[in-house]
């Protein structure tokens, strides 16, 4: 059987997680949790990173730091994980989703403004597949109307929009280190703050309303709860396993967009027949072969191609259900516009096997049974 997924290990993991384990400091904000964010910010440029226990609690931290309250809005795509609008809709905030594009199944970024009202508080890009969202027209539009731009980017680590790493654009982004994505610490995440005005704030939510970040620093002689808050901080166990895959992030990187640009390559034939669609990255994108995705025809060809990937012993998946059909969705949150793409475009797709370590030999096998359903 070809799993979906194989969570990534290049080697070192146990190795520094015995060195975590002898530094007699497993709890957060030690050695591994430092070479971590400097490893962050130095490739990135981003101000501060900081590692979070997962994608989900980072974008929670910023909605505390955004200051979102009971029925401020966020727009964001409705295509997304139910996590980019949980964490708003936990401070009472509400998900206002607009439509996607279908080259991309990103935010369409000329659906934003109309969706703008005086409640309107964020926009959300969520960059899908590690293909950014066109973030010149959303930043500008951010700026005229004065919201913040929160980029998730859980899938996004190492992609670039115009030469600029994703989640360093808006004011804050937010990565996810969970076993499916390209770099791994089991569970975890980090965010990235642009601007330096936030970063003792988020230090402090992170730390459960305390300045504790600043007594490890030797800032302070005594820390002590000072505003309300949580526990956002990854053990140093997992931290030191994600070392491991910061170490080898371009080996990982390559060996993605290998697999990618094979899949591509052999399913060609069947896009230029018009049997299906592959993705696209437009010209001012580098991805960083996050996943490889098909579309098929409907939703019926797309149940009957993942069944007969399965009876091949191959497993091929899909997602999202959209947000805004989704019980807590209807409950929590509003679409504003027509759903043109949306749910048409999210029942036509299917992610194939993409890890680090898929072999050349199992991406010809899928596409040849990819092609074998299609004669
Ligand atoms: C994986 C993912 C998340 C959640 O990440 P966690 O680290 O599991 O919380 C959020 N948004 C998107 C788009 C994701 O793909």
């Amino acid at each position: 059987m070809i799993s979906f997924n194989v969570p990534p290990s290049t080697g070192n993991e146990i190795k520094y997680i015995e060195q975590a384990v002898g530094n007699h400091k497993i709890c957060g904000d030690g050695v591994f949790t430092r070479r971590d964010s400097e490893w962050i910010e130095e490739r990135t440029g981003t101000a501060k990173c900081l590692l979070t226990t997962s994608c989900t609690h980072a974008t929670e931290l910023v909605a505390l730091l955004a200051g979102i309250g009971p029925g401020d809005e966020v727009i964001m795509p409705s295509f997304t994980f139910c996590s980019t609008a949980d964490a708003f809709v936990l401070r009472g905030g509400v998900p206002v989703f607009v439509d996607i594009r279908p080259d991309t199944m990103n935010l369409d970024e000329t659906k934003i403004e109309d969706a703008i009202t005086e409640k309107t508080k964020a926009i959300v890009p969520v960059h899908y597949a590690g293909v950014s969202c066109e973030m010149d027209a959303i930043l500008d539009v951010a700026k005229r109307h004065e919201l913040l731009v929160i980029e998730d980017a859980a899938q996004g680590m190492l992609a670039t929009y115009k030469g600029k790493m994703l989640g360093t654009m808006g004011d804050f982004g937010c990565y996810s280190f969970h076993e499916t994505k390209n770099y791994s610490m089991g569970e975890g995440g980090a965010l990235l703050i642009r601007d330096g005005k936030y970063i003792e704030e988020a230090e402090i939510y992170r730390e459960k309303g305390t300045n504790r970040s600043k007594f490890w620093r030797g800032q302070i002689d005594k820390y002590t709860w000072i505003d309300y808050g949580s526990s956002y901080l990854p053990s140093e166990l997992n931290a030191a396993y994600l070392y491991a895959q910061l170490e080898q992030a371009d080996v990982i990187l390559a060996d993605r967009l290998h697999s990618w640009n094979r899949y591509y390559e052999n399913l060609t034939p069947l896009k230029e027949a018009g049997k299906l669609e592959l993705p696209s990255v437009p010209s001012q994108c580098v991805h960083n072969g996050h996943m490889f995705y098909i579309k098929t025809a409907d939703l019926k060809e797309r149940t009957e191609l993942i069944a007969y990937l399965l009876k091949n012993e191959i497993c091929a998946v899909f997602h999202y259900v959209p947000l805004h059909t989704a019980p807590a969705g209807m409950k929590y949150g509003r679409f504003h516009g027509e759903d043109r793409y949306t749910t048409k475009e999210s029942d036509r797709l299917v992610r194939l096997p993409m890890y680090y370590g898929l072999k050349e030999e199992e991406v010809d096998y899928i596409s040849e049974k990819v092609k074998e359903f299609y004669r």
